[in-house]
């Protein structure tokens, strides 16, 4: 059997559910499909967003204000003026999903993208397959709908994040930047009484990652910042190759990335939650308008400089001996990474 729709959205991630919101309020019929049981469960970030990122009630944990950078264990830089929240991941997820419903989009989990067709038909775990004038790629870094249009994230950081219990009050980001966390870098970011302790690395020193959140976390320990009691385990990768070419056609079948599947993750910071919303918004508007050159256009003025920046900056780092200096080059909280 093959269902039709004006635009068929893969992912139900931050990328996928605002696209189908912005399809739908134009008037297009969606189906947007997702292999999870439900939106954002289970969880795969540490939950930082931007204060500027728009937010629904019940989603925020808590406000941040600063960065602390710390380099190879020194004393730790100040970022003053750093405002973001942590989310509900979970929550946030929900909240995007709920406003594409309410928009008429036709949102489904449990179901899994088996693969796509060269005439765009989208093949699914569930016995039936699904074809639309457009399909939006919002299905994360190992995109199908990317592959299947040639547009590919080569580069990808792996990452390692426990959930942990936070002893004292925190409303800073700390990151830690050191040559024994090669190609990314350890983060605590605090949610209340609790904080995700992570760190992200190039896939090479993946076996490492176990050991290297472990040291983290035991030095917190020592500080006693942190308890000794794991309340969650997660991880994933992140695309660091910076932007891909966001659109490609299957024959007549126009099919446009958005978020992670489109490389629109920081490749320093490894932030994607923002991009993931106004890509997918953008991608939903150009699906209703068949309009793909603008959407790349769009992500380009958007996005363009600053994953250029972040590309060159990543790249400098893991050509370099990875000295202190050249960590802070590698760092957004450093003049020396803008200059
Ligand atoms: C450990 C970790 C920490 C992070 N921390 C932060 C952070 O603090 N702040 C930040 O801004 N960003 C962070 N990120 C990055 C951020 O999570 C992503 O950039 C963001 O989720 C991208 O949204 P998306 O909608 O493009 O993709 P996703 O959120 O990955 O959504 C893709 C969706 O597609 C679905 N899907 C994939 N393949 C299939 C298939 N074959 N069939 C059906 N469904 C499929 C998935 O189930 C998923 O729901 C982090 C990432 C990781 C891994």
């Amino acid at each position: 059997m093959i269902e039709s729709a004006d635009v068929v959205v893969l992912g139900l991630g931050p990328a996928g559910a605002s696209a189908a919101a912005a399809a739908a309020r134009r008037g297009c019929k969606v189906i947007a499909l997702d292999r999870k049981r439900e939106a954002g469960v289970p969880v795969q970030c540490a939950e930082l967003v931007p204060a500027m990122l728009e937010v629904a009630a019940g989603s925020v944990r808590q406000s941040i204000d600063s960065m602390l950078t710390f380099v190879e264990g020194e004393a730790p830089d100040l970022t003053p003026h750093f405002p973001g929240r942590m989310l509900d991941r979970a929550r946030f997820d929900a909240a995007l999903v709920a406003q594409a419903v309410q928009a008429g989009a036709d949102c489904r989990f449990s179901v899994a993208i088996k693969g796509i067709s060269p005439q765009g038909v989208v093949r699914t775990n569930q016995g039936y397959s699904v074809r639309g004038d457009t399909i939006i790629g919002a299905d994360g870094p190992r995109s199908i709908a990317g592959r299947a249009i040639g547009s590919v994230n080569r580069e990808l950081v792996e990452t390692r994040q426990v959930t942990l219990p936070l002893l004292e009050p925190h409303a800073a980001t700390d990151i830690f930047l050191s040559a024994g966390i090669p190609g990314g870098y350890g983060w605590l970011f605090p949610k209340g009484e609790v904080a995700n302790l992570g760190a992200g690395v190039t896939p090479r020193h993946k076996a490492q990652l176990k050991s290297i959140v472990s040291r983290l976390h035991s030095q917190l320990i020592e500080e006693k910042r942190v308890g000794h009691g794991i309340l969650g385990l997660t991880g994933g990768a992140i695309p660091v190759g910076g932007m891909l070419k966001p659109f490609g056609l299957l024959q007549r079948t126009l099919v446009l990335l958005a978020g992670d599947a489109a490389g629109l993750a920081n490749p320093v910071t490894g932030a994607g939650i923002a991009a993931a919303v106004h890509s997918g918004r953008l991608a939903g508007q150009a699906a209703a308008e068949g309009n793909a050159q603008a959407y790349q256009e769009d992500l380009e003025d958007l996005y363009g400089a600053a994953l250029e920046r972040a590309v060159l900056r990543r790249r400098e780092l893991l050509n370099s001996k990875m000295e202190k200096s050249a960590l802070r080059r590698g760092w957004i909280a450093y003049p020396e990474y803008w200059q």
